[in-house]
């Protein structure tokens, strides 16, 4: 299965400029088979999101976006109470009632800025919590050496690398994706990522669809 892990739909995410609707509408023009909506805010109507998906034949991933020292995580569960209830920065590891496995992954982990300042990668300040780390983030693509960055410390790490679009229109939706090949649905995708056994994709059909060509040797790999 194939998810686009890294969305942002109104109104937890202030930022997105799309509707929950609008991006279910949008992951199904694309030809998604799983979407993760990761807001910033507290408040996810994860219940409407799957209604919106499970019409389109799409199988929603719940996850968030918060900040800790480490920068941005992304969070996944199917506890959808727990997960809407998580404040927009945490301290990590998020300890709690909660139900079922969570995964998390460090979303774009060299492209955080601190008061218009890029901040280095710094793992010490929680990584050792991380099941992924997010190589191919749709925003960030041609940012200096992030894909380069993310890659290498997948390696130091020994975490898997994933992919996401990090959209907030609906033409951003399904840029970046990530395969698990053995899941089916939010579950057993989280319990993937948890067991590292997923990678990045980046979709040529959305490149194709946006008259998009990446000449770069770093991004082929990658390139489905
Ligand atoms: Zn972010
Ligand atoms: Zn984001």
């Amino acid at each position: 299965m194939r998810a686009d892990l890294h969305t942002h739909a109104l109104s937890s995410s202030r930022d997105s400029r799309m509707t929950v609707a609008v991006l279910a509408e949008a992951a199904s023009a694309a030809g998604l088979e799983a979407i993760a909506i990761t807001d910033h805010l507290p408040g996810t109507d994860f219940a409407a999101a799957e209604r919106e998906c499970s019409e389109r034949g799409i199988t929603l991933i719940p996850g968030r976006e918060v900040g800790c020292a480490l920068g941005h995580v992304l969070v996944f569960s199917t506890d959808r109470g727990w997960l809407a209830a998580l404040p927009p920065v945490v301290e990590l590891p998020l300890v709690g009632d909660r139900n079922g496995p969570v995964a998390f992954v460090w979303a774009h982990p060299a492209g955080w800025r601190v008061g218009g300042a890029m901040a280095p990668p710094e793992p010490s300040r929680g990584a050792s919590f991380m099941h992924g780390i997010e190589m191919l983030n749709g925003e960030r693509l041609w940012q200096d050496r992030g894909v380069e960055i993310a890659r290498s410390l997948c390696d130091e790490l020994g975490l898997a690398a994933c992919g996401g679009s990090d959209a907030h229109d609906a033409g951003s939706v399904g840029r970046c994706l990530t395969e698990a090949p053995e899941a089916s649905d939010a579950l057993s995708f989280i319990e993937a990522l948890m067991a590292g056994a997923v990678r990045p994709v980046l979709s040529k059909r959305w490149a194709a669809a946006n008259n998009i060509d990446y000449q770069r040797a770093d991004l082929i790999g990658s390139l489905e």
